[in-house]
């Protein structure tokens, strides 16, 4: 899964076609299908954007192109006419790039109002921790901190990942429950996240902590890093049980 920060970087690539008309192509046969090339085809590109874990493409006439990578799914911008191999999804043409998606797994074009109803976005500048905090309440509250925190409707653009690291950060488990955590301690997990997200983006990827460093060990404690799934999806926890706070917890499975 492309985390956050990637598709802010795609959606920062692909400002340099934003303003012009662009030739639209689809040439691989499962993007052909839907149609698209012949409905955008020439149309302006008014704005790109990273929203949680989607590029949305603004096109004039309020027509929006959504797409999501999952695993495999990658945009590149070359200059135009750039030697290829292969069939990409789809092609947007301009005056002097263009923007290729390889791998396209979720491409749709939505209304302009149809655009996922999702919490704001924790690279926002500055980002809405106020809003953030108010969704993780309004929910049920015996729900554990890593599983809220992969709830897109809830803060978007945070993956497994930087899940694990911003909870270590904050010296929090991830296991401890939304009622066993203060305002505080969330708003630190949030703003950790975002440092770190935002550090990444800008080229300087700080270093794991937790994250996949399952039996290794902790380089704040020395304690050992242990993971565990999680939540209704069972994404995979990563954390170190000597030093990320527990109390107010659920026991993680062992
Ligand atoms: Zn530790």
């Amino acid at each position: 899964m492309p985390e956050g920060d990637s598709l802010h970087r795609a959606a920062q690539r692909l400002q340099v076609l934003v303003g012009e008309s662009v030739e639209v192509e689809t040439p691989h046969p499962r993007a052909a299908v839907k149609g698209l090339a012949a409905r955008l085809d020439g149309r302006r590109l008014e704005g790109v954007e990273a929203v949680g874990k989607n590029l949305l493409l603004r096109f004039e006439g309020g027509l929006v192109l959504r797409s999501h990578l999952r695993m495999k799914g990658r945009w590149r911008v070359e200059r135009k006419g750039a030697p290829r191999a292969g069939k990409p999804w789809l092609v947007l043409r301009g005056a002097e790039h263009e923007a290729v998606l390889w791998n396209g797994a979720v491409l749709e074009l939505v209304g302009a109002r149809a655009a996922p109803r999702l919490g704001p976005d924790i690279l926002g500048e500055p980002p809405d921790y106020e809003t953030m905090l108010a969704r993780l309440r309004a929910g049920p509250q015996e729900r554990e901190v890593g599983d809220a925190l992969l709830d897109q409707r809830l803060v978007s653009g945070i993956g497994n990942l930087w899940r694990a690291e911003a909870l270590w950060e904050a010296h929090v488990s991830p296991w401890r429950r939304l009622d066993g955590i203060g305002d505080d301690e969330l708003r630190a997990v949030l703003e950790s996240a975002h440092a770190l997200m935002r550090t990444a983006l800008d080229g300087r990827r700080p270093p794991r902590r937790v994250y996949r460093r399952v039996g290794r060990s902790c380089p704040r404690c020395g304690g050992i890093v242990r993971s565990a799934p999680q939540g209704e999806h069972a994404r995979t926890a990563y954390w170190c049980p000597d030093c990320q706070l527990e109390v107010g917890g659920n026991a993680p499975p062992s």
